[in-house]
This record gives C-alpha cells, sequence and structure tokens, in this order.
C-alpha cells in the first residue's frame, strides 16, 4: 500500500489519514463509522475473526494481542493508534508507540487499568472515592475489613468491567473465602457507598488541552450491566457543574487525549454532606454511557474522540435535545421492527449475529425536547 503517514508529532491527520483501533466490539465499530464520516479512515486490529467492527472498517487484521510482528505492521500503516478496551496489555502499548503515536498514552492507560492506581491517583487530585485499602492475602483483607467496617466490596485490581471479579463483603464473610470468589487475584476493598444515584460524565481533551464536557447523565443498570442512561441526569446546577470539574480535572491532570467515561456515585442530601459527589471508575476510552450523544449532540462522543486522537480542534458537546439510551441486551435485540417503527427512536444495531444472554446487541435512543425527559428512573 503506498499511503504517506502524516501524524509527525504536532501535526494533524488530515482527512485520507487512517486511524488504527485496537478492539473489534461496537465500541471499535461506531469510532470506524464517525472517523468516515470526517473523510478518515480505520484499521481494527482484532484477533476475533468475526468482530463486529470489520464490517465498517476499510483494513483489518486478525492477530493475537501479544504477535509483535502484526502490531508493528499494524501501526507502521495508520497514522495513529487508539483503543476501544482498557486491558490492552502494558506490553502491546510499548511495541505500538514504537511505531506510531498511541492515544489516550500509555500513563493514562496504565492508571485506568489497576483499580488501586486509579483510586490512588484520583484521590490525590483532591477528589473523593470510597475509602479504599490495597488486599493482598487473607490476612491484609481481614485488617482492610477492620479498617473500612461492612459492608464493603472486594474488587480484583485488574481486568474487572460490568461488576466482574467483584464480591460483597458482610460481616460474617470469611476473609479467605471471598478471596477465593475473586481467583485470589491482587484486590483492592472498597467502603460500601450509600448512594442515591449513579452518574456519569463524558469528558473530550484535545491535542491542544481543549476540554468538551457532555451533560452528566443518570445511569440505571440491571444484572449489573447498563441498562438505560438519562440526559440530563436531574442535577442542581451547582453538582452538574462539580462534576465536570472532576472530569476535567482527571482528564487534565493526566495530560489525556481522547474521550474518557467518568463513573461518578452521588450520596443523597442530608446534613454534613456537602461533598455528594465520589469518583467510582474511570474508563480511558469512549464510553456505553455516551452513547446518546450520537443522536442528541452536534458531535458524538465518538467523532470527538477521533477528533481528539488525530490533532483535530475539538466539536461542540452541547446537546440539542435531551435524550433516553436504552441498551438492547440479548433478546431485546429481537424486537428491531417494533423499535425500527417507533417515532422519535433512533436504533443502532452492532452487526452481532448471533444473540446471547447478557450480550450488548445494540441500543436505542429515544429524544425528547430539552427539559421534557421523563421522570420515570423505574
Ligand atoms: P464497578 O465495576 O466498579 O463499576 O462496579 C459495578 C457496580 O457495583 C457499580 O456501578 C455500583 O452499582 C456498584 N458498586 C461498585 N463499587 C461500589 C461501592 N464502593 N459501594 C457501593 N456500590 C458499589
Amino acid at each position: 500500500m503506498n499511503r504517506t503517514v502524516n501524524a509527525s508529532a504536532g501535526e494533524p491527520v488530515a482527512p485520507g489519514g487512517c486511524i488504527g483501533i485496537l478492539g473489534g466490539g461496537q465500541l471499535g465499530r461506531m469510532l470506524a463509522t464517525a472517523a468516515a464520516e470526517l473523510g478518515l479512515t480505520a484499521h481494527v486490529y482484532c484477533p476475533d475473526e468475526n468482530s463486529p467492527a470489520f464490517d465498517v472498517a476499510a483494513e483489518k487484521t486478525v492477530a493475537a494481542y501479544d504477535d509483535a510482528d502484526a502490531l508493528a505492521r499494524f501501526a507502521d500503516n495508520v497514522d495513529a493508534v487508539t483503543y476501544e478496551f482498557e486491558n490492552v496489555p502494558a506490553e502491546t502499548v510499548r511495541i505500538l508507540t514504537e511505531h506510531a503515536p498511541v492515544r489516550p498514552g500509555a500513563q493514562a492507560l496504565a492508571t485506568a487499568q489497576d483499580r488501586l492506581a486509579e483510586k490512588t491517583f484520583i484521590a490525590e487530585q483532591g477528589i473523593r472515592t470510597a475509602p479504599f485499602r490495597a488486599v493482598d492475602d487473607a490476612a491484609g483483607l481481614a485488617q482492610a475489613i477492620a479498617d473500612l467496617g461492612t459492608p464493603a466490596i472486594l474488587k480484583t485490581r485488574r481486568f474487572g468491567y460490568d461488576g466482574k471479579g467483584q464480591t460483597r463483603i458482610e460481616a460474617d464473610t470469611a476473609p479467605q473465602a471471598a478471596l477465593d470468589e475473586i481467583g485470589n487475584a491482587p484486590a483492592i476493598l472498597e467502603g460500601f457507598v450509600p448512594f442515591e444515584r449513579e452518574i456519569s460524565v463524558i469528558v473530550a481533551r484535545g491535542q491542544d488541552g481543549a476540554i468538551a464536557a457532555y451533560d452528566p447523565v443518570e445511569n440505571i443498570h440491571k444484572n449489573h450491566i447498563l441498562d438505560r442512561s438519562f440526559a440530563p441526569a436531574a442535577l442542581t446546577p451547582g453538582i452538574a457543574a462539580e462534576a465536570i470539574e472532576i472530569a476535567s480535572t482527571i482528564v487534565r491532570e493526566l495530560d489525556y487525549v481522547g474521550v474518557m467515561g467518568v463513573e461518578l456515585f452521588l450520596l443523597p442530601e442530608s446534613a454534613g454532606n456537602e461533598n455528594r459527589l465520589l469518583v467510582n471508575e474511570i474508563a480511558p476510552r469512549v464510553h456505553n454511557s455516551g452513547h446518546w450523544t450520537m443522536d442528541a449532540c452536534l458531535v458524538s462522543q465518538f467523532e470527538q474522540h477521533v477528533r481528539a486522537i488525530c490533532g483535530w480542534p475539538l466539536g461542540s458537546a452541547a446537546r440539542h435535545s435531551d435524550a433516553v439510551m436504552t441498551n438492547l441486551i440479548g433478546e431485546d435485540a429481537a424486537d428491531w421492527t417494533t423499535l425500527a417503527a417507533e417515532p422519535g427512536c433512533a436504533i443502532h444495531l452492532y452487526g452481532k449475529t448471533e444473540i446471547r444472554t447478557g450480550r450488548k446487541m445494540g441500543h436505542v435512543t429515544r429524544l425528547f425536547p430539552i427539559g421534557e425527559l421523563p421522570v420515570t428512573r423505574n
């Protein structure tokens, strides 16, 4: 292939350029589509040859994430590399970085991959998190339980998602049994947060340091998987601004480039609860709770991420409509004809041929005039 790699430091990736995406799921698919809208192409790298993102990518590589030759070839043929999942091995990033700019960078990825590093970094910024302790063995867990009390949540430091790799600790839980449940992996214990609601902020930071944040949304989970996002979350202007400020501080202090999802807990309003927001976790990538931006904003989170990693100016994160995003999980997607016929409902299907329980098959976004979001949250 005869193409010029044009992303030397400081130069934006111009239309005609190619972004490399590690990971071939729905997030990679929607990133590749957004890239195409900007006149760019996408090269998707994924070990699974049935990846949904391959359908919409100009180039594909089917290879393992530790295949050094394939990684080098891939990165040599793109202008910038990004990823759609945070568990990219550090060695993979190191190899890629020798051949192309990787955005977001290695430091942000390392911080977000490890719950201990993540919470330590966030707390260092003066931002609240659940109280936490590092746990390496049963004695350490017993001490952490003594420090933080019960209930508490034991989470693996790495590779947790959608509630996987965690278990609840009650007063009568035996430390070793809890560690067995999470495979005896290095862990952290978190004090239980009696939150009122869960919200998130999708924030983008460009290579010039500009920051664009979407309005905070409220998230409802079912079976540990995101079910719905309400945009905007019903928050006082002060709390909404504080949530955006927290997310902005995190991307600024990480010198981050790209879109990040910042998940927060909102504590109930009560005496002594002046500081009601705590960060639960950060995702160094586009995020499920930002899918509504595809239909309710001028510039979606996917376009925003492509703009950021390519050194373009960020676009507006303003919302032209209120929105409820509902994930289509498993059999929900079988209802596609009804959903497609519904006025005011945008349907997005991920091209996954096999319906499986708990599998994210697509999502729908229902739009409402600003200020007319339904209040039902159940
Ligand atoms: P995570 O994998 O950290 O996002 O956790 C999955 C879900 O578990 C969150 O969305 C919360 O509903 C719940 N959760 C996680 N950590 C805590 C905590 N420290 N206190 C209370 N609930 C939590």
